[in-house]
């Protein structure tokens, strides 16, 4: 199956329903057959970025780096969900800018929600004083102006989440194969 390489970028807030969404779209996607990429931002930040912090500077080179390797697999053909806060819209333009073929989803939860949920037990630590700088309280998040996907996952289920972003690939995948149908 000729498949048309594209980054789909998940931006929110941590507990937002990032990492949730993408592996049940990877999870679904594999099962008919896609080659998929997860670059999951927990997992990049152990390896690939483990020397980073979380300043303005080492928030954007995590981003950069995370868009270098998502952009050599999109140009490959293989569908690239991005799971990062990526608080930044500047260089959430920059790697849309790079890689071209880019989706970018806004899953938007309200920091109160992603509190209650608190998924890593990073809020409760925020609040005992043990990590400064959290996205969405001391530190800034930038939310997307134009995303081409929005999930407000309070009022939608993961079901919802899920088909939003299926379908927008499956659209992809059909567009680009009807305009490689077309050329000489
Ligand atoms: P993030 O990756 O954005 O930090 P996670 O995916 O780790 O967030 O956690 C999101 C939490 O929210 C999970 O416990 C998930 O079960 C819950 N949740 C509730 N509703 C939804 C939804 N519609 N979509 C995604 N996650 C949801």
């Amino acid at each position: 199956m000729e498949q048309y390489g594209v980054t789909v970028w998940f931006t929110g807030l941590s507990g937002a329903g990032k990492t949730t969404i993408s592996s049940e779209v990877a999870k679904i996607l594999r099962s008919q057959g896609y080659k998929v990429e997860i670059l999951d931002g927990d997992t990049i930040r152990k390896s690939l970025t483990k020397d980073l912090g979380f300043s303005r500077a080492d928030r954007d080179e995590n981003i950069r780096r995370i868009g270098f390797i998502a952009n050599l697999l999109t140009r490959n053909g293989i569908i690239v969900l991005v799971a990062a806060i990526s608080p930044y819209r500047q260089v959430r333009e920059e790697v849309r800018q790079t890689i071209g073929n880019f989706v970018e989803v806004y899953v938007n939860a309200s920091i109160e929600t992603c509190e209650k949920r608190d998924v890593k037990g990073l809020y409760k630590k925020f609040r005992a004083g043990e990590i400064k700088g959290f996205t969405g309280i001391d530190d800034p998040y930038e939310f997307p102006l134009n995303p081409e996907i929005e999930c407000q996952t309070e009022r939608e289920n993961l079901e919802q989440s899920v088909e939003k972003i299926i379908n927008k690939i499956k659209e992809l995948q059909v567009s680009n194969s009807l305009s490689l149908g077309c050329q000489p």
